[in-house]
């Protein structure tokens, strides 16, 4: 198809690729492949689009496997998944259970591909758990030579470990194994604290369950956390949380895009929602993927970093002291979620446990929203503490620096440019990313 724009989620970016594909076999993305390099093309493959960076944009060919989407095989024995990749999270979540099987992790949302996911480097939250990536057994790649290779830890192990966050740009992912687990259910107790609070015992709280997160509100003292661990305990389920979700799309978006008139508001909508959303402690038990899902609410633009853990309070106070002194006014929440160090080139938590923070701005009714000066500030304390931007959101950080943050980023570039001479899978991001411009 010509003349389709595609835009992310939160509309922040957009493109109008020369040709759009939505291919229905493995032989016609070879063909696309084949096309782009007689005509000296580039190719990018879009998942859902849920990025909030230019990461999936292309001027060029862009293909979406939204239609090569089966479900190949389920192996109930040995809890794995093999399946196309144009499968979402949520297309996971919805067929595993009747397998009596279930994702060991996840993120926030459902509606991402797990190819996407793979990508970026999505992940959730526990310190015992790495990103998505950690859960991959095997994954077919279709190499710019047409090849197609499986890759796995023991097989093809270096182009393997460049592909599982490897931003797209090894080749274009078929199809992929996951390790899952028996379905289980999560037992989540949400509790409210203060910043200090939680900060003095952070190595506690992280360990006091297997999925810890929290949420500052930016203006405050409040924090909201929760704890999630499994159970087998039947559901319990939380009636008044219909209640939230009507607050926060009817009310919260309102109250925003007012104070985008008046920034003096802001401190006092962060105040009153976390006393109406989450003063009170609760509990919910329910099966595993309904737990893991956040309500992220409307279009936003969004920042995360990934810091070592140990870096967690140090960095959270200078942003806390930024902001009252700038008096920026900053939205809530600032998210935060523990990850396990893992081995992939290009994972924010490699070789770390790591500590993502996440801060966000919303964009009311579509409205741009001044961002820049929150956005700077961070990207400056995050970087003083050995901080590496998730791949997939807002950064400013180009090739030169990333050398420096990742050791394994020349390792990267070297399986990388083995398997795509040409650079038939870059795009404009990844030449920002990937190619020292000073050289
Ligand atoms: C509301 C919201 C909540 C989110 N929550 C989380 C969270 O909890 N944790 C977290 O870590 N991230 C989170 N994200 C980020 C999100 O998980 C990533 O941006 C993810 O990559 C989105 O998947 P997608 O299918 O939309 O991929 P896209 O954004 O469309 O693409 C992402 C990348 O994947 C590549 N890609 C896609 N398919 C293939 C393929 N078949 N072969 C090769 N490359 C491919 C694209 O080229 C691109 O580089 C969130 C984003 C939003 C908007």
């Amino acid at each position: 198809m010509q003349g389709v724009t595609f835009s992310n989620w939160a509309k922040t970016y957009s493109c109008t690729p020369r040709l759009y594909y939505e291919p229905t076999r493995i032989e016609d993305v070879m063909e696309i492949v084949a096309k782009a390099k007689k005509e000296r093309r580039r190719v990018r493959v879009a998942g859902i689009g849920h990025s909030p960076s230019t990461i999936a944009c292309t001027d060029d060919f862009m293909i979406s496997l939204r239609k090569m989407n089966r479900i190949l095989e389920i192996d109930t024995k040995r809890f794995t998944v093999k399946f196309e990749a144009g499968v979402t999270v949520a297309q996971l979540n919805e067929t595993l259970p009747s397998h009596g099987m279930a994702l060991s992790n996840q993120g926030s949302i459902g509606d991402i591909t797990v190819a996407g996911a793979i990508a970026t480097g999505t992940h959730g939250t526990g310190v015992a758990f790495g990103t998505i990536c950690s859960h991959v057994l095997s994954v077919d790649l279709l190499l710019a030579s047409e090849k197609i290779v499986e890759c796995s830890r023991d097989v093809n192990s270096d182009i393997f470990h460049a592909t599982m966050c490897g931003l797209g740009a090894t080749g274009i992912l078929l199809s992929a194994t996951l390790q899952c687990e028996p379905a289980f259910h999560l037992h989540q107790r949400q509790f409210s604290s203060t910043l200090q609070e939680v900060l003095d015992n952070l190595e506690s709280l992280v360990n006091s369950s297997e999925h810890f997160r929290f949420c500052w509100y930016p203006h405050t003292e409040n924090v909201v956390y929760w704890k999630n661990s499994r159970t087998s305990r039947p559901p319990v389920k939380c009636g008044s949380w219909f209640w939230d979700y009507a607050i926060g799309y009817y009310s919260l978006e309102f109250m925003y895009w007012l104070s985008s008139f008046f920034p003096s508001l802001v401190p006092s909508i962060a105040k009153t929602y976390f006393n109406l959303l989450y003063k009170h402690p609760r509990e919910v038990i329910d099966r595993s993927d309904k737990v893991f899902s956040f309500e992220c609410l409307f279009k936003q633009y969004v920042m995360e970093w990934a810091i070592p853990r140990r870096e967690t309070a140090s960095v959270l106070l200078q942003l806390k002291k930024w902001i009252e002194e700038s008096k920026f006014p900053a939205h809530f929440p600032v998210e935060v979620r523990f990850v396990k160090a893992e081995e992939f080139f290009l994972s924010p938590a490699y070789d770390r446990d790591s500590c993502y923070i996440n801060i966000v701005m919303y964009r009311p009714y579509g409205k741009d929203i001044s961002h820049h000066e929150y956005w700077h500030a961070f990207e400056k304390i995050v970087l003083s503490a050995g901080g590496r931007p998730h791949w997939a959101k807002d950064h400013g950080i180009r090739a030169k620096e990333f050398a420096g943050m990742y050791p394994r980023f020349g390792k990267y570039l070297q399986v990388r440019e083995s398997v795509d001479p040409n650079g038939l899978f870059l795009n404009e991001y990844l030449e920002h990313v990937l190619v020292d411009e000073s050289k």
